[in-house]
């Protein structure tokens, strides 16, 4: 937060409209403009943005969506809230991302989505999953809570897969302290996810089934909820967004200096990129190999330094294993998750900051 943050909240504060107001729409636009989407819907969290997108693709009971185990439980829980069956497919093995070869063995005829995630803010290999996808008629979900202002190929997150989820919760790459937004190349997605958001209200008056009951009059057609951000939140976010370039150009200077100071280091494996993206870094997963990774997450929170593991296989939660499955579906996912260990990245850490996590990472791994 700066001061430009505060101001801009304040402002709002002391205006006309505390929601539904133009903040949200200034903040909307700005999100197309950054993602080159056609449309941007703000919402209450990166849950709810999903929720939407998944909402707005049609998804329903009776369809499936095709997603990853390493990622945070909202990617598949907001598509089981819709009555649809997750089928979980392994990730590849140096990114942790979906695996597109896993992915075309798993979809059939009842495949409505296919759901990645940029785990860490390295895009998944969206070419690779959009032929999939077309081929099986089916759209892409690309939950992009980690890589607001990553590019692949050159094109930005947003503009890649059907519909782009991001959140906007303090620990991502840009907040709005809860919060979250849909990105789409399709306006009648994007209108689909608009209604959504907005309880399903219709007003548009060319598209009202009773146009004559009065100027007060709206309807709903199909189902939605209040997913709107307020306009003091989007106020937060449009000012975070000025300074997202510096804050990707910082990321990028603390995940160099972690590869240099931490390459050659015996019993880990540092995190790869793959030549053709630009990830905003928003973890540093390290792989902390031969069943050390406890006990060096351990030795480093006793030594003050608030590493993370991110994540759990989303098929590892009760609410998966009570539906039947297993341990063992998804061996990549099983072995990342046994050696991944998320240390500090954020744009307020110094090199200083750096540099004493990376000795507290050697020294906890000679322990
Ligand atoms: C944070 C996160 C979400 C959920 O976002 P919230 O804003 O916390 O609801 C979904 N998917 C991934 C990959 C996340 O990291």
């Amino acid at each position: 937060m700066n001061d430009d943050d505060v101001e801009a909240v304040a402002t709002v504060l002391r205006g006309d409209w505390l929601t539904t107001g133009p903040t949200v729409a200034a903040f909307e636009r700005a999100l197309e403009q950054l993602t080159g989407a056609d449309r941007c819907v703000t919402v209450t969290s990166g849950t709810a943005a999903l929720h939407v997108a998944y909402a707005a693709a049609g998804v329903g009971p009776g369809d499936e969506v095709v997603t990853t185990p390493m990622t945070f439980v909202a990617t598949a829980s907001s598509a089981l809230a819709l009555g649809a069956t997750v089928r979980f497919v392994d990730v590849e093995e140096d990114t942790a991302n979906i695996d597109p070869e896993a992915v075309a063995a798993a979809v059939t005829d009842r495949t409505t989505v296919i759901a990645g995630v940029d785990y860490a803010g390295h895009p998944i290999e969206i070419d690779a999953i959009n032929e999939i996808a077309s081929r099986a008629g089916a759209l892409v979900v690309e939950d992009a809570a980690h890589s607001i202002g990553s590019t692949y190929r050159g094109r930005p997150v947003g503009s890649l897969a059907d519909l782009t989820t991001f959140s906007f919760f303090p620990t991502k790459n840009l907040t709005t302290a809860e919060g979250g937004a849909v990105a789409t190349l399709d306006p009648d997605l994007g209108a689909r996810a608009h209604r959504f958001h907005n309880i399903g209200l219709v007003r548009d008056p060319d598209l009202l089934r009773h146009p004559d009951e009065g100027p007060w009059h709206q309807e709903v057609h199909e189902w939605g909820l209040n997913y709107r951000l307020p306009d003091v939140l989007a106020a937060l976010g449009h000012s975070q967004l000025r300074r997202l370039s510096a804050f990707k150009a910082r990321r990028a200077e603390v995940f160099a200096r972690y590869q240099q100071g931490l390459a050659g280091v015996d019993g880990i494996r540092l995190p790869t990129r793959r030549a053709h993206v630009d990830p905003i870094w928003h973890l540093y997963p390290l792989r902390v190999l031969e069943g050390r990774r406890r006990t060096v997450f351990e030795a480093m929170r006793a030594d003050g330094v608030g590493v993370q593991v991110n994540y759990l296989p989303v098929y590892w939660h009760p609410v998966f294993e009570d539906l039947g499955m297993r341990r063992g579906m998804c061996p990549n996912a099983e072995a990342f998750y046994a050696e991944e260990l998320s240390l500090p990245m954020h744009v307020e850490l110094t090199d200083d900051d750096i540099d004493r996590v990376i000795d507290s990472v050697t020294t906890a791994l000679r322990g």
